[in-house]
């Protein structure tokens, strides 16, 4: 009897890791992040499934990934991920099929992390600034990428992912028309940042100026006191009607800038990840750059 009993517990020990690792393990595409996942959703609807690693709400920079992460990366047909400055665990993962690092695209200029000198440290691979999706024109590039990719792995769709890829470059490149005026608009403004800072591409590439008082989006080196009383002070003198902060992070030093004043915070939504709510609203990339625009137009025309 006894026998039989353990026999049992192993069968089912055995069926409970089976349960385990077979949970997306047939997915065909594998991507790291929210950005690769919302445009392989948008090219690829429902024709391949899609298994997204670090899951909404959970922090990017820090993620590490599991045994299943893993497995389904080895499994998959086609993983995705942007550099390895941002996600140091992916390159050689995976050994067959197909691996796409968006930020090897040959329009992709990663630039260097603009740091203090007093403190700059080694950071390796960490010296390139990752947020290639904050702007729209380099999205352009990842969403050619991952349109040839997808066909790569699944051909009989061809046709549909390369008519989804059309209409969402179509509205890139409405995007970049509105930032384009935003940009000649904001040609008088300067947009204060009080959370770790990603949005250096965007604001590059549309000629926006800016002050953060983080350096860098790590949020490792916390800014001085000297440094949040000089800018509250700016922030003030400068007539300032928003201060721009991160999603899904700390708010306590932008709350202190703001402090007694009527400045108000104002999301700038740095698409790195969404909230578990947003992800199940169907929040999408464009949406959120959409959503970006506006909160600019809010200081512009204060
Ligand atoms: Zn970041």
């Amino acid at each position: 009897m006894r026998k039989y009993l353990s026999l049992l517990i192993l069968c089912i020990l055995f069926m409970l890791s089976g349960c385990k690792y077979t949970t997306n393990t047939d997915a065909d595409v594998v991507v790291t992040i929210f950005p690769q996942y919302d445009i392989v959703k948008w090219i690829a609807e429902d024709y391949l499934d899609v298994y997204l690693v670090i899951p909404p709400g959970v922090d990017t920079h820090s993620y590490d990934p599991s045994v299943d992460d893993i497995l389904n990366i080895k499994k998959c047909d086609l993983f995705i991920y942007t550099t390895p400055s941002l996600e140091q665990w992916a390159p050689g993962l995976k050994d067959d099929g197909i691996t796409l690092e968006l930020s090897n695209n040959p329009n992709i200029h990663l630039e260097k992390v603009q740091e203090k000198e007093e403190h700059h440290t080694h950071h390796g691979e960490h010296d390139h600034d990752p947020h290639i999706w904050t702007s729209p024109i380099y999205v352009k590039y990842m969403v050619e990428d991952i349109c040839n990719a997808l066909i790569e792995i699944d051909p009989t769709h061809q046709d549909v992912f390369i008519n989804n890829k059309n209409r969402y470059i179509e509205e890139l490149d409405k995007i970049i028309i509105e930032m384009n005026e935003v940009s000649i608009e904001a040609q008088n403004t300067t947009f204060y940042f009080g959370t770790p800072f990603a949005m250096f591409y965007l604001f590059h590439h549309f000629d926006l100026k800016f002050e953060s008082i983080y350096e860098t989006c790590a949020t490792e080196i916390e800014p001085s006191i000297d440094d949040i009383i000089s800018m509250h002070k700016t922030i003030i003198e400068s007539n300032v009607s928003h201060v721009f902060i991160k999603e899904l992070v700390s708010t306590s030093v932008a709350e202190r800038l703001v402090l007694n004043t009527d400045i108000q915070l104002e999301v700038l939504h740095s698409g790195h990840n969404v909230s578990s709510s947003d992800f199940e609203k169907g929040i999408t990339l464009l949406e959120i750059m959409r959503n970006n625009i506006n909160a600019l137009r809010k200081e512009i025309n204060k």
